[in-house]
């Protein structure tokens, strides 16, 4: 069997998933909680509800919720292999919650503990795995529903059979829910403000340290271990597809005679000009990265030799009309660029080795030139 180790590092880290995946496992994780709740409050045996809550007419609302999670989970389930960002999901999951908590809360009493913990738990929840709107777009729902719901049932618009008994027997005027709310929305605005303000330090750090860890300082592309990575995720999807990925390695000709005519300085500013150049040359769903000091690498994903060729010829021809500025002298650099792609077979290393055999046969012909593996 597996150790918890291994199975740890094949669930990965839950900030990290993707949005389906998330919204799998929320829902998921909301129809056993619902299913368990329900199935207490039918049987009144769930201890830490207020008794009158506990009873065998909340069972109709209670199948419905099961049934609305596991039906988002096996949506969320089935659309997890899809593109997209799971924008629309991550609104259905929230949105569930919003209504499902407010009932229960509804239920329960307004403005009593249980919906307190659920509200609270969950918009903290909400504020780390999904965009800021969505989730703060479901406070507001919740919120909204619990205080309608509440003076709806004060002002006998209906009698509240359909929530269960304690909206029957805890018997509360407007004004009490008013002032309830008052007090509930200022403590739990506070405390949520706090809170929020806490996790956007936090993610504005991990952001930094990300980039710190991914980003070359120089010329401020990917460095050489995020290409490395995005290489070896793009080389599995061409395998289990049979989609090709090419891989371009840039290397500066002659660059050593800048350093020696311009300082290392100005050597320093070529480099970012050549790595501007090269980005704007390709396109979105291509990756530039500093390869090593004067080299560049360009992972293309779902690209054949061919189309690969073209881009590197388009970055040669594009960094040789664009010359650099140095100490007002206009100086042309120039590049040798090898080419390499691969469909099924080979890994990360395979194709560099490939990609820099082309490149160094470029050398070898006159620089300033592309050459395919
Ligand atoms: P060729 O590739 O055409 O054979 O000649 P080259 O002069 O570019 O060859 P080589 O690979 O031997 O030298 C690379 C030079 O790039 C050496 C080094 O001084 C310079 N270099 C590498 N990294 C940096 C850097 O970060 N800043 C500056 N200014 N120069 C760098
Ligand atoms: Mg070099
Ligand atoms: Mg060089």
């Amino acid at each position: 069997m597996d150790s918890p180790v291994v199975r740890r590092r094949r669930l990965g880290n839950p900030l990290s998933w993707r949005m389906a995946d998330r919204c799998y496992a929320i829902a998921l994780l909301l129809t056993v909680t619902t299913f368990l709740i329900g199935t207490a409050q039918a049987f009144g045996g769930w201890p830490f509800l207020p008794p009158e809550s506990n009873a065998a007419d909340v069972i109709g609302f209670n199948v419905m919720a099961v049934l609305a999670w596991a039906t988002l989970a096996f949506v969320a389930r089935a659309s997890r292999a899809s593109e997209g960002d799971g924008i629309v999901l991550a609104i259905a999951t929230v949105v569930l919650y919003a209504i499902t908590l407010a009932a229960f809360t509804l239920f329960t009493g307004p403005f009593g503990a249980p919906g307190w913990i659920g509200f609270l738990g969950g918009a903290v929840i909400g504020y780390v795995v999904f965009p800021r709107w969505v989730s703060l777009g479901g406070t507001f729902i919740y919120v909204t529903l619990v205080i309608v719901g509440a003076v709806a049932i004060a002002e006998g618009v209906f009698d509240g059979t359909l929530l269960g008994p304690a909206a029957r027997t805890v018997r509360v005027d407007t004004d009490a829910i008013v002032r309830g709310a008052v007090s509930t929305l200022l403590m739990s605005g506070l405390t949520f403000v706090i809170i929020m303000w806490i996790i956007d330090r936090w993610r504005d750090r991990e952001a930094r340290f990300e980039r710190l860890a991914t980003t070359d300082p120089l010329t401020g592309v990917a460095n050489r271990r995020l290409l490395f990575d995005v290489s070896r995720r793009e080389l599995a999807r061409s395998r289990r597809y049979g989609t090709p990925t090419s891989l371009i390695i840039i290397d500066l000709d002659h660059f050593k005679s800048i350093n020696d005519r311009f300082g290392h300085l100005v050597g320093d500013r070529a480099l970012s000009h050549a790595a501007e150049v090269l980005g704007e040359a390709i396109r979105d769903a291509d990756m530039i990265s500093r390869y090593g000091g004067e080299e560049f690498g360009i992972l293309l994903p779902m690209t054949d030799l061919d189309g690969a060729y073209e881009v590197a010829e388009r970055c040669r021809t594009r960094l040789a009309e664009r010359p650099f500025q140095a100490n007002g002298d206009n100086v042309t650099i120039t590049a040798s660029l090898g080419v390499a792609s691969t469909i099924k077979e080979g890994d990360v290393d395979e194709l560099l080795r490939r990609a820099d055999d082309a490149l160094l046969r470029a050398k070898a012909l006159g620089r300033n030139r592309t050459e395919r593996a």
